[in-house]
Order: structure tokens, then C-alpha cells, then sequence
């Protein structure tokens, strides 16, 4: 009989976003026998799964577990999956931030196990197994407050937006390029809510250094603290960074040494953060070669133009590459042999794949949310809305002869920010019925906050309320100032108020 239909979604806990050829090809069989046929990459180095549920819902989800080789616990009110730097290792560092990324990810795991999850429309409907909470030495009997999010990266590169994780750490070297420390940043986060002012984006806030045989002390503490004074009552004051903007840094930091009986050490200097997408071929620590391919939207799917999603099944079956899922909901095939490189193109080819080059920078630093009509908490489009804007915007840089900018575009379908559009050059932000907040000047980097440029813009004229903002900045800029520190320097109009 019809049943209701459901959109469901599943999201993994893969460390550092790291899978092997096994996992991917089981993902992608699920992806066409439950879900809609397509996978997603998500902003948090996951995978999500859309669909039509219609009957024997619970033998469904229960083969959707069996067939998952990956542990799941993705969601909740627990640590989300650690992110770290997606590449392989390039030069002896990556690999090992990669493993610290999964002991850790171990360790604060729930000692209840409840390892695969589904959920249907954001509640949880299924647990693959769930054990009896005798000892939650880390949660505690009632969890965290909130979701609580890691990330990890390498001095230079912040592709895991370190300063919007409740706790970032950069994983510091010794000169046998071994893991010596980290240095501890705390307190971001993005989400906020357009009509209370006591909600907000925030950025980490430096605590200090640690050497790695005490860091995973300080990481549990820390959760520890949020445990046991984080905000329960109201949810949209549980996150961390709002414990951390009442307490001011010094407080927490006075709470975690009395927990930890020792002091951190100074936050140690560090070269300037990038975003490095790591797209096309890179040469491996080991001779052999990764690449990475711009997803847009981290959609895979085949449609008329293209056969993405054909072209990676057979390329990750044939060669038996790894598959890194990214931050900027990309994807990185690796371990590739030199003499296998011209053929893995070819196959790109042949199902109309657009490599590195052949796409502009607006579409390879863009990033758009699920959103409608799989997000529950949406209020406009983004996935679908993205792409006509991003070649609009194409048309107005190339006019302008901006094309070669790397400006970070990001849309969000509400204002919980799971693209990050909070720290983007330019954020567009679901704000009411088809209307979008515009939030101009951060940067690619993940290391600024933007600020509010205009309210309540329809979707259609979202590029043209962008277009000056480009034509000054390209006629008055010095050098090389780059667009955001153009703005940044000489300053944006408050935007008027207006509500919705
Ligand atoms: Fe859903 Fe909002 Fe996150 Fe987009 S930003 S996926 S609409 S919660």
C-alpha cells in the first residue's frame, strides 16, 4: 500500500573524511537501491543519503546497516566526525595528522556504541547497536548540551576551517616531522538565528600549546567543561562558543588548568592559513599521484551534461583508488600509478567530467547546503538555487577581469551555516521566503569573519547587489589586495534595517 514518504538521510562518521575503494562501491550501491540514486558530499567530510522511503521501512534501514562497512554516529549531541586535512600524505605530515584524526575520533566516541545511525527528517530512527550505557566516562548521562565539533589541521593549511570548530587543533612538527604538539584554538561556531541577537557566528579563540602526549587531556577536558556548564535549557545558547563569550577566554581557561593541573603553553606563532582544495594531480609522499575533483555542490549524480557519478564508480573499481571525501565537499582519488593518470582522465572524459582546469574559480571555491527539499530546517533553496548564481557572478567577474580572483561563495538554505558562509568573501544566506542575507569579507582562508552587507535580497537580484561592491574594489583596489581585504579596509555600509 502507499505508505508516507520520507526523506532520510544518512551521514557517516569517516574520520578525516577517509575511505577505502570497498566503502565507496558500498556506498554507491546503497545510493542506488535506497536513496535517490545520487550521494552527497557534505561540508563536514561525510557522506549524506537522500530519499523515498515507501515501505518495510525498518528491513530497509536494517540492510542499509549491514551494508555499511564504516561505523556511523555522525549526529546527536556528541562529538561529529574529526575533521582533518583530506589529502594523502605529500611530505611525511598528512598521514600522521590522518591517524591522530582517527585515535581520536575513537576515543571520543560514546561508550554506548551506538554506532550506525539513521535518521529520518532529524530524528533518529534507527540504531544499529545500542548498548547499555554502563560507564559514559566522557558524556556523562545526558551527553553534551550541543553538537560538538573537531577539526584538525596543518600549519598553512586551514582546509578543515579550523576557527569554526569547537575545538581546532594544528598539529605541530618536530624536525622528523612527527606530531610534537598542537596548538589549541576554541569556541567557533556558526550557527545564529536571524531575529535574536543573542546568537552569532564566532571564531576560535587562541588558548595555547600543548605536546601531543598531554593533548588528548586538554581535548576531554574541554568537552568536560561544556559537559557540566554549557547552556541545556535553551538550545540555541548550547554550543560552546556562547559558554565561552559569557565566561570570557580567561575564565574557561582557569577552569580547564584546575581540571588539568598543568597550564598550556603559549600559542605558538604560525605562518599565515590557506585554502588549498588540492584539485588535479599531486604527487604522493610515495610516488604515486592523487586528484581532486571540484564537486559541484558535493552532489555525485549523473544527469544529460554529465555522468559524475558513472565516471567514479569505474575509476575507483578499476584502479582501487582511495577515496578522500573534503571539506569543501570535494573529492580525492588516490594512490594512482604514473602510467594509470592519462587513462583515469580519459574515462573522465568520455562521461563529461570537467577536470581542475576546465572550471572557473567561482565554481571550484563555491560551496551551497542541501537545503531544500531535504533539510528539514530550510527556508530557501541552496544546492539548487547555487549554480545559476555562481555563473552569473562568472559573467560579472569576467567582465570585470576578476576572473582569476579565488573568491569563496557560499549559500546556506537557513542561517545554521553548514557551508561556514560566515567566514566566505561572500555569503548568501536563506533569511525568509526566496530572500538572502549577503555577508561580504572573509576570507578563503577561514580566518575573518564577514559582516552583514545587505538583508532580505530576493534571489534574483543577489548579483547585482554584488556587482558594485566588485566594480569598486577592481577600480580602487592597491596591488594585490584581494577583494574581502579591500572591503575590510575600506569598509562596508551598515546595511539599513529591515525586518522580515
Ligand atoms: Fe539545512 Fe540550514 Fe544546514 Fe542548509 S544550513 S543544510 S538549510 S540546516
Amino acid at each position: 500500500g502507499r505508505n508516507r514518504h520520507y526523506m532520510f538521510m544518512i551521514r557517516g562518521r569517516i574520520p578525516a573524511g577517509k575511505m577505502t575503494t570497498d566503502q565507496y562501491l558500498a556506498i554507491d550501491d546503497i545510493a542506488d537501491e535506497y536513496a535517490d540514486g545520487t550521494l552527497r558530499v557534505t561540508t563536514r567530510q561525510a557522506f549524506q543519503l537522500h530519499g523515498i522511503i515507501k515501505d518495510e521501512l525498518k528491513t530497509t534501514l536494517q540492510e542499509i546497516n549491514n551494508s555499511l562497512i564504516t561505523t556511523l554516529g555522525a549526529c546527536g549531541d556528541i562529538v561529529r566526525n574529526v575533521m582533518a586535512t583530506p589529502a594523502p600524505d605529500i611530505d611525511g605530515r598528512q598521514s600522521k595528522v590522518q591517524d591522530f584524526a582517527d585515535d581520536l575520533s575513537d576515543i571520543l566516541l560514546p561508550a554506548s556504541k551506538a554506532y550506525h545511525e539513521i535518521w529520518l527528517n532529524g530524528d533518529k530512527v534507527y540504531s544499529g547497536k545500542e548498548e547499555v550505557k554502563e560507564k559514559e566516562p566522557l558524556y556523562g548521562h545526558s551527553y553534551l548540551p550541543r553538537k560538538f565539533k573537531v577539526g584538525i589541521a596543518l600549519p598553512k593549511d586551514n582546509s578543515v576551517d579550523l576557527y569554526t570548530q569547537d575545538i581546532g587543533l594544528v598539529a605541530l612538527f618536530d624536525d622528523e616531522n612527527e606530531i610534537r604538539g598542537f596548538n589549541v584554538v576554541v569556541g567557533g561556531g556558526m550557527g545564529m538565528n536571524h531575529r535574536k541577537e543573542s546568537t552569532f557566528p564566532r571564531l576560535g579563540d587562541h588558548l595555547g600549546y600543548v605536546s601531543k602526549d598531554k593533548v588528548v587531556d586538554v581535548v576531554k577536558s574541554i568537552i568536560g567543561i561544556q559537559r557540566d556548564h554549557g547552556e541545556r535549557v535553551n538550545r540555541k545558547q548550547a554550543r560552546m562558543k556562547y559558554l565561552i563569550h559569557d565566561w570570557g577566554l580567561e575564565k574557561f581557561e582557569k577552569e580547564l588548568i584546575s581540571r588539568l593541573g598543568f597550564e598550556l603553553e603559549p600559542y605558538e606563532e604560525l605562518p599565515d592559513f590557506d585554502l588549498d582544495l588540492y584539485l588535479g594531480w599531486n604527487q604522493q609522499s610515495d610516488g604515486n599521484w592523487f586528484l581532486g575533483l571540484s564537486i559541484e555542490n558535493g552532489r555525485i549524480q549523473d544527469n544529460q551534461e554529465f555522468q559524475l557519478k558513472t565516471a567514479l564508480r569505474e575509476v575507483v573499481s578499476k584502479f582501487g583508488t582511495g577515496v578522500r571525501l573534503t571539506a569543501n565537499h570535494n573529492v580525492l582519488l588516490t594512490n594512482v600509478a604514473e602510467e594509470d593518470k592519462e587513462k583515469i582522465e580519459a574515462i573522465f572524459d568520455k562521461y563529461g567530467v570537467l577536470l581542475d582546469d576546465e572550471l572557473s574559480n567561482a565554481i571550484k571555491y563555491s560551496m551551497a547546503c542541501p537545503a531544500l527539499p531535504t533539510c528539514g530546517l530550510a527556508i530557501t533553496e541552496s544546492e539548487r538555487a547555487l549554480p545559476d548564481i555562481v555563473r552569473d557572478l562568472d559573467g560579472v567577474l569576467n567582465e570585470l577581469g576578476l576572473e582569476d580572483e579565488k573568491l569563496s561563495i557560499r549559500m546556506t538554505g537557513c542561517p545554521n551555516g553548514c557551508t561556514r558562509p560566515y567566514v566566505a568573501d561572500i555569503g548568501f544566506v536563506g533569511r525568509s521566503l526566496d530572500k538572502y542575507t549577503i555577508f561580504i569579507g572573509g576570507d578563503a582562508a577561514g580566518t575573518r569573519l564577514n559582516s552583514k552587507y545587505k538583508d532580505l535580497v530576493e534571489r534574483k537580484d543577489l548579483v547585482e547587489e554584488v556587482r558594485p561592491l566588485l566594480e569598486q574594489y577592481k577600480s580602487d583596489r592597491s596591488n594585490s589586495e584581494s577583494f574581502s581585504d579591500y572591503w575590510n579596509r575600506v569598509g562596508l555600509e551598515e546595511p539599513e534595517a529591515v525586518s522580515a
